[in-house]
């Protein structure tokens, strides 16, 4: 088994010759542009966020432009990307910095980590590839390599296999180079130590390897246990006025969606459908359900069924209150729209024509 020393070597000698070095949080470092790089690439590939990034840097520059952007705006630069509580926090941490602590980022891993959505590995690349600090990372990728390289036993998600990836993680952070370090970490993962098919004939630390010496390098991390997800059910109410445009609702920040405009719902189509319609003070003239279909989160399947509505008059321009709004197919608003909703958008936009039950 080499020293830390060594392998930190091996890892870095590797990123000299095939390291990513042109990725766009890699120009112009600094604590805010890789704060939401990492946070973007939280269960997200690179090449995803690479333009996501890009676009998110345009509109808002600086932590200064997050903590003083509307939440619908910052929810639809994100809008495509999942994980919504990842954006609220992030704008949240923005008005923290930009309020409480004067526009500066904390320099020390506590003071990150106080921030909301800031865990350790997040806070650890901040501190290595923003500030050049000793620090350490262990994000998805650098788990993986760590885990076979050590024949880490269990799923890192119990407490006990996480902590002996932290103890190696933190071992093997050299003090020097720490910023290529931490990226040559997250790189060999990405690149090389894949989950399904590891290129170890191309991997510097190969030679040590435990897993590949093995043979069994995919048995690493060890997998979650497996329980079937509950299903629960709901209904979207699809309402359009005369003109076309979408009733939506937003939702309430914590819970699913958060800060989301949504379809209102309701349990079970028929009666409730004309008594929620006669609450908004509208009429339907012609109400159909359309076909079920599944959502899936990560702890449960939500079975949406769409009901589709067509107004008999137009509602009073005064019914559109904070929190709802007539959404325009044609001139869509720049807010941010919970998956399935704007999928059901985007297919009513193309079809441009009178609801039915097809257009699911
Ligand atoms: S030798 Fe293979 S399994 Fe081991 S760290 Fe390298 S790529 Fe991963």
């Amino acid at each position: 088994m080499p020293t830390p020393e060594t392998f930190a070597a091996r890892v870095l000698e590797w990123f000299d010759q095939h390291g990513r070095k042109d990725l766009p949080w890699q120009r112009d470092t600094t604590p805010y542009r890789v704060w939401v790089s990492e946070i973007m690439l939280q269960q997200t590939q690179v090449k995803t966020v690479i333009p996501y990034f890009e676009r998110f840097m345009a509109a808002l520059p600086q932590v200064q432009a997050l903590a003083e952007a509307p939440e619908d705006k910052v929810l639809h630069l994100w809008a495509g990307l999942g994980y919504y509580a990842r954006a609220r926090n992030l704008h949240r941490s923005a008005q923290r910095v930009a309020h409480e602590l004067d526009g500066q980022f904390p320099t020390t891993l506590a003071g990150l980590c106080d921030l909301p959505g800031i865990g350790r590995s997040t806070a650890g690349a901040i501190l290595s590839i923003a500030l050049g600090q000793r620090a350490s990372i262990l994000d998805g990728n650098v788990k993986r390599v760590l885990a076979r390289y050590h024949r880490v036993e269990g799923w890192p998600g119990r407490s006990a296999v996480h902590q002996s990836l932290w103890d190696i993680a933190e071992q093997y952070t050299p003090a020097e180079r720490c910023a290529d370090y931490s990226q040559a970490m997250m790189d060999l993962g990405a690149t090389l130590c894949t989950r399904s098919a590891p290129a170890c004939e191309d991997c510097p630390v190969r030679r040590d390897c435990e897993a590949r010496l093995y043979g069994d390098q995919t048995q690493y991390p060890g997998k979650k246990p497996k329980k079937s997800l509950p299903v629960k059910t709901t209904c979207f109410l699809i309402a359009r006025n005369r003109s076309g445009d979408v009733w939506l609702e937003k939702r309430p920040g914590r819970g699913i969606w958060g800060g989301l405009w949504c379809f209102p719902e309701i349990d079970q189509p028929d009666d409730h459908t004309t008594r929620t319609l006669g609450l908004w003070g509208l009429a339907a003239e012609n109400i159909e359900t359309g076909e079920p279909f599944r959502h899936t989160f990560s702890h449960y399947h939500l079975d949406i069924t769409p009901v589709f509505i067509e107004l008999g008059k137009d509602p009073d321009a005064v019914m559109e209150a904070t929190g709802q709004l007539w959404y325009n197919l044609q001139r869509p608003p720049q807010v941010g729209l919970a998956a399935p909703v704007a999928e059901l958008l985007s297919k009513l936009g193309s079809i441009n024509r009178p609801l039915t039950s097809d257009a699911e």
